[in-house]
Formats: structure tokens, C-alpha cells, sequence
């Protein structure tokens, strides 16, 4: 037997959509915010096709009463449906907190290696799991759209978010480093003069990336300690 849906509104940008019976959150397709089905008001079909073509009326006609009336007439049955909250008083406080890093953000890029880098990973997981990262859902949703924009987390489904690659190696950038000193030691031993793709190439080999390279030119540009006598080559003043 297929399961029923629920049609609900996102109370952010009032459109409708849907979501299988049973799921406590969904991503709006709308505008990305992530609706509390359990906070609205739902109307139940018995098939998901007649769940998204009530989608697509409502959203035409902007609900009125014909969403309501659905509402009303499947209430009972929908408050049986949602899954009940459960008394969550969870003890915290033993678990070992020693392993969870400090900064939030880290806390929460670790939830999700654990749990949505193999597989995709149900928001109401998320939302059930994120008090033992000391995380809190309002701000974890933020968080999601943010990763989501970003591009370091996939929703595959409305109700599901993915890791797309190893966040760390994704926002990890290589920091900008003063190599002023190398640039002038090396422009010396090259005896006075050396193309600038030569240097950057040198310092490449040594771990330094492109960018430290260019800025610490400019910097020894800016203090006259090098000029360029052709383009491409730079010398020693
Ligand atoms: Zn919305």
C-alpha cells in the first residue's frame, strides 16, 4: 500500500508542497527554508500523485477553502499519522563532551561526516541527534541552507541533506603567506633578474601556493625593492 502524504503551506513564502506521512520536516522547494510539518496545518491524501496534484491546485488558487476543508476532514486522521514527540529528556550530560571540538560550526560538520557523508541523512535525524553535539535545530537549519548555498551539503530529497565532498578540504583554503624574503633570495641567486612564472613555479615546489606568491610581489613592488624591466621578468632594484 503506497503511504499517504500530507500537503501543508511553508508558512515562510505561504506555497504549498508536500511530504510523505510520517516526516517531520521538509525542505521548502520554494525558498529553502525548512518547514515544521508538525507545526502545520496538513492535509492528508492517500497517494503521492494526488498530493502533488493537490499541490499544484492550491498553489494556483493559493489554498482557500478548498485546502481547508481537506484539513478539516483529515485532521483526526493526520494527528494519528505525525509521529509523536517523544519526552525528550535526554541525559546530555554524560556524554563524554571531551570528544566534540568547541566551535559549533566544527560540532556540526562532525554530525554530518558521521551521519550524511555515506548516505543521505534525514532532517528529523539531524533535528533528533543534534542536543548530543550540543547543537540547537534553529540553528543547525540556518546552518543547512548555508552549507546547502555554498555548495558543501546536497538535499537529494526535500527531507534529506548529503555531504557532497569532505567539507574540510572544501573551505580549507591555503592561507596567504609572506614570502617576500624567498622572492628576494631566489631573484639573487638567480642573479639579479628572473621571470616571474620561474619564481612561482620555485616556491610552488616549496608548498607555497600562487597567491601568497603575487601578493608578496606586490608588496615588494610597493616598497621598491623590485621593479619590472620587461613583462614577465622581475629584477632587483
Ligand atoms: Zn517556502
Amino acid at each position: 500500500m503506497l503511504k499517504p502524504y500530507l500537503v501543508f503551506r511553508c508558512h515562510k513564502c505561504r506555497n504549498f508542497t508536500n511530504a510523505p506521512a510520517g516526516q517531520k520536516r521538509r525542505r521548502c522547494s520554494y525558498c529553502g527554508h525548512i518547514i515544521d510539518i508538525t507545526k502545520a496545518a496538513c492535509a492528508l491524501f492517500d497517494t503521492p500523485e494526488q498530493a502533488s496534484d493537490a499541490v499544484k491546485e492550491y498553489n494556483a488558487s493559493r489554498g482557500g477553502d478548498a485546502f481547508h476543508k481537506v484539513v478539516e476532514a483529515s485532521k483526526d486522521r493526520v494527528k494519528a499519522l505525525l509521529p509523536s514527540e517523544k519526552l525528550s529528556t535526554k541525559d546530555v550530560v554524560d556524554k563524554s563532551e571531551d570528544d566534540l571540538p568547541s566551535g559549533k560550526t566544527q560540532r556540526l560538520l562532525k554530525l554530518l561526516e558521521k551521519e550524511a557523508s555515506e548516505s543521505d541523512c534525514s532532517l528529523d535525524r539531524i533535528a533528533e541527534i543534534c542536543p548530543e553535539y550540543q547543537l540547537d535545530w534553529q540553528w543547525v537549519e540556518d546552518q543547512l541552507n548555508k552549507l546547502s548555498n555554498s555548495g558543501i551539503l546536497i538535499f537529494p530529497r526535500p527531507w534529506t541533506v548529503k555531504l557532497v565532498d569532505s567539507p574540510t578540504e572544501k573551505t580549507v583554503k591555503a592561507p596567504i603567506v609572506d614570502v617576500t624574503k624567498d622572492i628576494v633570495l631566489r631573484i639573487e641567486e638567480l642573479g639579479g633578474e628572473a621571470r616571474v612564472d620561474d619564481v612561482i613555479e620555485y616556491l610552488k615546489q616549496m608548498g607555497v601556493s600562487q597567491e601568497s606568491v603575487e601578493t608578496s610581489l606586490d608588496r615588494l613592488m610597493t616598497q621598491g625593492v623590485v621593479y619590472v624591466p620587461k613583462t614577465g621578468i622581475i629584477g632587483l632594484v
